[in-house]
């Protein structure tokens, strides 16, 4: 099997009560685990196979015709970025080299902050919410569906599934207060800070 579901970074039960391991049995077990299968029933036996996923995602995303394969492809990679992006005791304002881009690109965390929580507010249906590196410069961007950073080109620092199945279990409609726990208690920003 080319691509893998990797092992998560944390217990199951360790993000509660932010986020529920009912979620994460649905969303990493169910979920992403069938963003995989699909991917390699999709690339198996074609010139895709060989290829990793990053590979992959370039060689779909400009393609109507493998719209498939990148869907399921994409998802995988954005769902392995998304739980490497948190950690029990994660979250609040960032230490370190991200610290200082933030305040000079943002202005302050606090505003760092609302743009990125207003992202996912604002992502109608589903989709992901990201803070990106564009030309040395961080950017927050909104993408729908399965579609990712990586497809432009650009560097994804982090990210958010606002997809409802992210967390409906736990917040039901509240998809404010989900993005506020995830930046007051889930953020890794150790993992950020590896990234830049
Ligand atoms: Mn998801």
């Amino acid at each position: 099997m080319p691509i893998s579901l990797p092992v998560l970074p944390y217990e199951k039960n360790t993000l509660a009560p932010y986020i529920s391991q009912q979620t994460i049995e649905y969303h990493y077990g169910k979920h992403h685990n069938a963003y995989v299968t699909n991917t390699n029933k999709l690339i198996e036996g074609t010139d895709l196979s060989n290829q990793d996923l990053g590979n992959i995602i370039k060689k779909t995303s400009k393609d109507t015709s493998m719209s498939s394969i990148f869907n399921n492809a994409a998802q995988v990679w954005n769902h392995s970025f998304y739980w490497a992006c948190m950690k029990p005791g994660g979250g609040g304002s960032p230490s370190g080299a991200i610290a200082e881009r933030i305040a000079s690109d943002f202005g302050s965390y606090e505003k760092f902050a609302e743009q990125f929580k207003n992202a996912g507010i604002t992502q109608f249906g589903s989709g992901w919410a990201w803070l990106i590196l564009k030309d040395n410069h961080l950017e927050i961007m909104k993408t729908s569906n399965a579609d990712t950073p990586l497809a432009h080109g650009l560097k994804p620092l982090l990210t958010v599934d606002v997809w409802e199945h992210a967390y409906y279990l736990d917040y039901q409609n509240r998809r404010p207060d989900y993005l506020a726990s995830f930046l007051e208690h889930l953020i890794n920003w150790d993992f950020v800070n590896s990234l830049i």
